[in-house]
């Protein structure tokens, strides 16, 4: 494909991000239904070069884990990378509309994952960087797909937003300023597992007690949300973050916890865990490999891959195609 703006029609907005947003488009000369993520980047001429070829690796995967890419060009001062259109959406999109997800399809997703990442490292040694529901795609043929993975150092440096590369679902290695690993990513994984199966992001403390979680549960803002500056925060969350700022409520009225006081979380506080009892152990089990705080303990994907789960998800008779079409 030689791909230029002027061959695109929008069709509509599929959602924004702090990157940049992504529209259904069709590249007419083809014909071609594509998602195009338009980022604003911040570059000189030498570093947009850089970028354009480091995005070249998107091109070059071939798995049916991750989302293809038909490629990239600039559009001053955006640029637009060009990929396969998956109808169905995100998991998180997917899980806000129909509730919290059968755990089968959840193993489904573990499963899927996991090639994914296996598939980066072992053929094109990279490492994803960004796991978390958003980055999850399904279509209507059952596939799971991941997007966004870490290609181009070099677009990350140059994108205009400060909050790029701040994420929910960090490690606590990664937020006290260790360099990634494969680990950052399974820790990641395990956070959105644990979103998927319950329905809802695990740091809050309305998580752990599933009694009165009804009541204590914020409205949900799923429009206006944005993931990584600030997250729903529940009343114990919120009477603990004003007594450590001392009677100041953080983001507009105490609404929201902000980012400091979710990783203060994430580095201080125990792992979240599955509702025990609720799921199996075979799915607790996997989620707590992932879940330990300290990287050396956290379970590597060859390990994770060997788990009574991930054999059981591989094969669990659940037909994705049927479960696709019910939304
Ligand atoms: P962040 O910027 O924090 O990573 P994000 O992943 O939600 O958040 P984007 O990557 O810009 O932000 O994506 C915006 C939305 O577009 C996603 O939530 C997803 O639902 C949708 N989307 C992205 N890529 C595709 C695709 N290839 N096919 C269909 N929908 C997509
Ligand atoms: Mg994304």
């Amino acid at each position: 494909f030689d791909l230029k703006n002027d061959d695109f029609t929008n069709l509509q907005e599929l959602g924004q991000g702090n990157g940049g947003s992504v529209m259904k488009v069709q590249h007419v000369p083809t014909g071609t239904i594509m998602a195009k993520k338009i980022v604003l980047i911040d570059a000189k001429p030498a570093e947009r070069k850089k970028i354009l070829l480091e995005l070249q690796i998107m091109h070059d995967c071939d798995s049916p884990y991750i989302i293809s890419s038909y490629g990239a060009y600039l559009a001053e001062p955006n640029i637009c990378i060009c990929m396969e259109f998956m109808d169905k959406g995100s998991f998180d999109g997917i899980y806000k509309r129909i509730g919290a997800i059968d755990i089968k399809v959840v193993g489904k997703v573990a499963v899927a994952v996991l090639e994914g990442l296996r598939y980066l490292y072992d053929v094109h040694r990279i490492i994803h960087r960004d796991i978390k529901p958003s980055n999850i795609l399904c279509n209507s043929a059952g596939d799971i797909k991941l997007c966004d993975f870490g290609v181009s150092g070099e677009l990350i440096n140059s994108i205009a937003n400060t909050f790029v590369g701040t994420s929910i679902y960090m490690s606590p290695e990664r937020i006290q300023g260790a360099t990634y690993s494969v680990k950052s990513d399974i820790w990641s994984l395990g956070i959105t597992l644990l979103e998927l199966s319950v329905g809802q992001f695990p740091f809050s403390d309305s998580f752990s007690d599933s009694d009165d979680s009804d009541l204590e549960r914020e409205p949900n803002t799923p429009s206006n949300h944005r993931d990584s500056l600030q997250v729903p925060m529940s009343a114990t969350s919120k009477r603990r973050a004003r007594r450590r700022s001392k009677g100041v409520s953080l983001h507009g009225g105490g609404m929201t916890m902000s980012i400091i006081e979710l990783m203060h979380q994430i580095v201080n506080e125990p792992s979240p865990r599955l509702p025990s009892g609720k799921f199996g152990q075979d799915p607790e089990d996997f989620v707590n490999a992932c879940l330990q705080k300290d990287p050396d303990a956290r379970s590597t994907p060859a390990q994770l891959f060997e788990m009574a789960w991930i054999l059981y998800s591989r094969q669990n008779g659940v037909d994705m195609r049927a479960w696709a079409d019910t939304f």
